[in-house]
C-alpha cells in the first residue's frame, strides 16, 4: 500500500490488485456500461444491408425526420444569427428563454393549472431522460417497459441501476402498453405514444397509472416524443389532463420529430412544484432540484435555436408543424395498409409514425427484416433492439417522402399474401 501514490481507499485496494496481475495501474470505470446487453441493432442492419448488395434500397427504418426544419424556424434561426452579429449575446439562462417557456406554458400547460416556472428548456428528450435520475437516490427502484425506446433502461444501467431496475413486459393483446405492477416503484418511465408500437395509453389507462403512482408515492417520468402526433380523442394529449397527475408526473416533449428539429436539439420538460420526493428525511420539491441541477449542469441552450423553437409556437408556426405531422401520419398509414393487405397484424400509425407489423410465420424479428431485405429490398428495425419482448415484429417508419413510400407499399402488396 505504501506504494501507492494515491491515497483514496478504493483506489489503494485496486492499486495493488494491479500491481499483482498486470504490474500497472489502470483508471477504475463504471461496469454499469458492461450491463447493457441489449443487441445493438444499427451496425448489424448496416451490415446485412452492405452484405446484400440490393440496388434501390428503400430505407423504412429510421425514425429520423425526412422533411426539413419547417420554414418559421428556419427564418428565425437565421435572424438570431444576423442579432448575435450585431450584438452580444451571452450565456442563456440555464432554465431556457422566458419567452419560449412562457409561450409553451401558456399554449400546453397553463390550462392543467401548472406554473410557468415548471417549464424547464433542454437539448433534448434523451437528454433529459439520463438527467432526471440523478435526482434520485442510487437504491431508488427504477421501471422501464418492454418494448419501448431503449434509453431509459439503457440510462438506468449506466447509471448501475441494474440491481434496482423492473422491466415491465407488454403483448400484442396490451398493445404494446405497460399495466402499473403490483408492487411499487419509486420512478416508472413511461413512453406513450410508443415507440416502436406507435400504440399510444388512454385516458384510462393513464389514469391507472397515476391512481398507483399516487397509492406507492411514485413518480411517472413521462415521454411524449410524439405528443404531437396524437389523433384519436381517448388518448391525452398531456399526463396533466389526469386528475392528480400533477402531484406524480413529469413529461417530456420535444421539437424533434414534428418540427424537424433532430438536427437543432430544442425540448423541454414539465416537472410540477407540486411533485415530492423524501430526502433527508424531509418532503422536499423535485423541481427545487432539477432547478438546481440545471442551474450547476447547464449553460442553456444555444439561442438561435431557442428563437427557432419559439418560431414554431406562432400561428404560422404551428401550421407548418401540423403539416409535416400530418405528411408522417400519411405515410405510416400508407405502409399500415399495404401491410394489410398483404394479411399482416399491425399496431400503430394512428398516434405516432410507427407501423409495428407480426412477423408472420413464425419469423423471428431478424429473420423476417432479412426475407423483406430480400423480396423488397426493403429496410426495417427488428422489434428486437426495443427490447425483448419486440422479437417476432419489426418496425416501419413513415419518416419518409412520398415517392419512398409509395415504391415501398407496391413492394409490400406484390408479396405473396401470409395469410
Ligand atoms: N423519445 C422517443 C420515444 C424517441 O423515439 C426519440 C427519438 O427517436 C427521442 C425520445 C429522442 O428525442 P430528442 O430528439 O428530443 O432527444
Amino acid at each position: 500500500v505504501h506504494e501507492c501514490p494515491f491515497f483514496l481507499p478504493s483506489r489503494v485496494l485496486n492499486y495493488n490488485t494491479f500491481i499483482k496481475t498486470s504490474g500497472c495501474v489502470v483508471p477504475i470505470l463504471h461496469s454499469g456500461f458492461l450491463e447493457i446487453k441489449r443487441e445493438y441493432i444499427f451496425p448489424i442492419i448496416e451490415k446485412k444491408v452492405f452484405e446484400s448488395q440490393k440496388k434501390d434500397l428503400l430505407n423504412l427504418g429510421i425514425g429520423d425526420v425526412a422533411l426539413p426544419l419547417v420554414e418559421p424556424a428556419a427564418i428565425a434561426f437565421k435572424e438570431a444569427i444576423d442579432e448575435m452579429q450585431k450584438r452580444p449575446i451571452g450565456y442563456p439562462a440555464s432554465h431556457g428563454h422566458f419567452e419560449l417557456r412562457q409561450k409553451i406554458h401558456s399554449l400546453y400547460f397553463e390550462k392543467y393549472g401548472l406554473d410557468l416556472t415548471d417549464i424547464f428548456i433542454s437539448d433534448g428528450i434523451n437528454s433529459d431522460l439520463g438527467d432526471l435520475q440523478e435526482i434520485f437516490s442510487q437504491t431508488a427502484l427504477f421501471g422501464v417497459h418492454d418494448p419501448s425506446y431503449p434509453v431509459p433502461q439503457d440510462v438506468c444501467l449506466m447509471a448501475g441501476r441494474s440491481k434496482y431496475l423492473h422491466v415491465l413486459p407488454t403483448s400484442f393483446e396490451m398493445n404494446f402498453l405497460p399495466e402499473p405492477p403490483d408492487y411499487p416503484l419509486d420512478c416508472m418511465y413511461l413512453c406513450t405514444p410508443n415507440n416502436p408500437s406507435g400504440t399510444a395509453m388512454t385516458k384510462d389507462q393513464l389514469a391507472a397509472w397515476v391512481k398507483w403512482a399516487i397509492k406507492h408515492q411514485a413518480i411517472l417520468i413521462v415521454d411524449a416524443a410524439y405528443s404531437d402526433f396524437i389523433t384519436q380523442d381517448d388518448v391525452p394529449q398531456s399526463i396533466y389532463q389526469i386528475e392528480g397527475a400533477k402531484q406524480v408526473a413529469i413529461e417530456l416533449r420535444s421539437f424533434s420529430k414534428s418540427a424537424g428539429f433532430t438536427g437543432l436539439r430544442v425540448s423541454y420538460s414539465c416537472v410540477p412544484s407540486t411533485l415530492l420526493g423524501l430526502c433527508d428525511q424531509k418532503n422536499i420539491s423535485f423541481k427545487k432540484l432539477w432547478a438546481q441541477r440545471m442551474a450547476s449542469k447547464s449553460n442553456g441552450i444555444s439561442y438561435p435555436a431557442q428563437k427557432a423553437a419559439l418560431a414554431c409556437l406562432t400561428e404560422e408556426g404551428l401550421s407548418a408543424t401540423l403539416k409535416q405531422v400530418h405528411h408522417y401520419l400519411l405515410m405510416a398509414r400508407r405502409l399500415k395498409d399495404a401491410a394489410h393487405a398483404v394479411g399482416l397484424k399491425t399496431l400503430g400509425a394512428d398516434n405516432a409514425p410507427y407501423v409495428f407489423i407480426e412477423c408472420p410465420q413464425g419469423f423471428s424479428s431478424w429473420e423476417f427484416f432479412d426475407y423483406l431485405l430480400d423480396k423488397c429490398a426493403i429496410v426495417s428495425v427488428p422489434g428486437l433492439g426495443f427490447g425483448q419482448q419486440g422479437d417476432h415484429f419489426i418496425r416501419l417508419s413513415g419518416f419518409i417522402g412520398e415517392d419512398v413510400c409509395q415504391r415501398a407499399c407496391e413492394r409490400l402488396t406484390s408479396l405473396a399474401c401470409f395469410v
